[in-house]
């Protein structure tokens, strides 16, 4: 894995516990080389994870699209910062320059970017791992809902099976460098027609 792209909030939480699981993310990444891509901000998680890895000399791509690049948000330290012309297109761009993805606590941008990435892999359009760190269990109900999904024949199990979870960054990466996509077609059926 050279660079994973993080999904997280530009909120920090109300719980000390979600700022210090991004430093140990940071801490990581750098110590282990692998290279940052994420959303560029400054702000919230997204700011402590790439602060931490400028400071531990690693590196830190952020892909930000026009709209958002204002001076109280955009980071203006980091390795290399892309500025696209829509949101749609900052996706595009993150997806071609990863080996992966991991979404740590965040709000609806998180959940918007790790949800597409999801559905690439559903797709079949790419395989490649997706991790979740549930940091103070904070991601249970959405793990609860998608498991409803199954059950309710909305989402098959194989699906639902490719999100890696773990409350430690080192055995996320361990189970995303380990990670098989789930064989399937291009084209997918109805899952309620299974
Ligand atoms: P949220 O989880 O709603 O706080 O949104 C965070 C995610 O959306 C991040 O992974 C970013 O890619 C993107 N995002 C949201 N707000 C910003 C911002 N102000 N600057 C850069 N990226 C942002």
């Amino acid at each position: 894995m050279q660079r994973i792209a993080v999904f997280c909030g530009s909120s920090i939480g109300f719980k000390p516990v979600y700022a210090n699981d991004a430093k140990k993310v940071g801490e990581y990444f750098a110590k282990n080389n692998i290279g940052l891509v994420y959303g560029g901000g400054k702000i919230g998680m997204m700011g402590v994870l790439a602060d931490t890895i400028l400071k531990n000399k690693g590196e830190v791509i952020g892909v930000i699209p026009h709209l958002l690049r204002h001076e109280e948000v955009a980071h203006t330290k980091i390795t290399k910062m892309i500025i696209t012309k829509k949101m749609s297109k900052r996706k595009v761009k993150i997806s071609k320059m990863v080996d992966g993805y991991i979404a740590l606590a965040g709000g609806f941008g998180t959940l918007d970017e790790i949800f597409e990435a999801l559905t690439l892999g559903q797709l079949g359009i790419e395989n490649k791992p997706i991790g979740i760190l549930n940091t103070n269990d904070f991601f249970k109900p959405m793990l609860h809902q998608l498991d409803h999904m199954v059950k309710e024949g909305f989402l098959k199990q194989s699906n639902r099976d490719m999100i890696l979870v773990s409350d430690q960054i080192k055995d996320l990466i361990h189970q995303m460098g380990n990670y098989q996509a789930p064989k399937m077609s291009k084209v997918v059926n109805t899952v309620a027609s299974k």
